[in-house]
């Protein structure tokens, strides 16, 4: 089947989607992404990313080109007519074609909007049943990580590092303290039994899936602490585990060649899966 993609207002073929090399997002990478995941055919708590989605882009002052109704139309159309069941939706915002000039155009240049759909075994996914592998690399990027900007550079080298050491994802280490997963939010489950993630700030992405979550071991009355982990503390965990719309809650049983706990995949990460699988479920528009 052909995928369909989105672009300025017209569904095409992917492959005869084309940007001119004048955009800003190809130049300058001046723009922002979004991913939600889709399951049975409904996208999963896509009023948050489409929340996210609209504040990265005042963030960095491109108009939202849509409200969150039309977005989700949109989205929603990209994905039947891809006839996807379980993936990805990618949406991408640049600030639009002009002359290259690093400050921003003064004429009122329009926004280029892109989306495509990714088929993606999320729920029967291999990975989660025998645990990820992850290793810690430097943190390299800027300073305004809660922005989801579409420069990946520095997530690019640390996922392909990750690749070459034979794991599925990088957390990214600064100042001697984990800021977050490669495309991913980081947490561990300390020995005490207590779950650990990063207190949001511009160090970090807002990961919509850590805060579903969080909103869950709440509500089922499991212990959490939003505080810094050192990166010491990592290969001392009794677990760990990342989160994302890609992956949802995946653990981890092996960190710099260490093994957690017995090396398969701890009781508290099964249980937020199980238990996020559930809420993506109920929450799907
Ligand atoms: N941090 C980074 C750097 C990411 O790229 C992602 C994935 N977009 C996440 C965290 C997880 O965010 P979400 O749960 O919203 O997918």
């Amino acid at each position: 089947m052909t995928r369909t993609a989105y672009l300025n207002g017209e569904f095409l073929p992917l492959d005869e989607a084309r940007i001119p090399v004048m955009d800003r997002g190809f130049l300058f990478a001046d723009g922002i992404y979004e991913v939600a995941a889709v399951l049975g055919g409904k996208l999963v708590d896509n009023a948050a990313h489409l929340a996210r989605l609209d504040r990265s882009l005042s963030e960095i002052g491109i108009r939202n080109p849509h409200s969150a109704q039309e977005w989700e139309r949109l989205e929603t159309e990209l994905a039947t007519r891809n006839g996807l069941t379980e993936g990805l939706v990618y949406i991408q915002v640049t600030r639009g074609v002009a002359e290259r000039d690093f400050s921003f155009p003064k004429e009122d240049v329009a926004p280029t909007v892109m989306m495509f759909t990714q088929a993606k075994s999320i729920v029967a996914n291999p990975l989660a049943e025998i645990g990820a592998k992850a290793i810690t690399v430097p943190d390299l990027r800027w300073k305004r990580r809660d922005i989801k900007s579409v420069a990946l550079l520095a997530q690019v080298i640390a996922k392909q590092q990750a690749a070459e050491a034979g794991a599925a994802e990088a957390f990214m280490v600064e100042d001697g303290v984990v800021t977050e997963g490669s495309s991913s939010s980081v947490f561990i489950v300390t020995k005490a039994g207590a779950i650990v993630t990063r207190p949001l700030s511009h160090a970090l992405l807002p990961g919509i899936t850590r805060a579903a979550v969080l909103a869950l071991a709440a509500e089922t009355g499991l212990a959490f602490e939003e505080r810094l982990i050192n990166a010491r503390e990592l290969t001392e965990a009794a677990e760990a585990f990342y989160t994302s719309a890609s992956a949802f809650v995946m653990p981890v049983v092996e960190i710099d060649g260490h093994t957690l706990g017995d090396g398969r995949p701890g009781p508290v990460a099964r249980r937020l899966r199980e238990l996020y699988f559930a809420f993506a479920e109920g929450r799907r528009g």
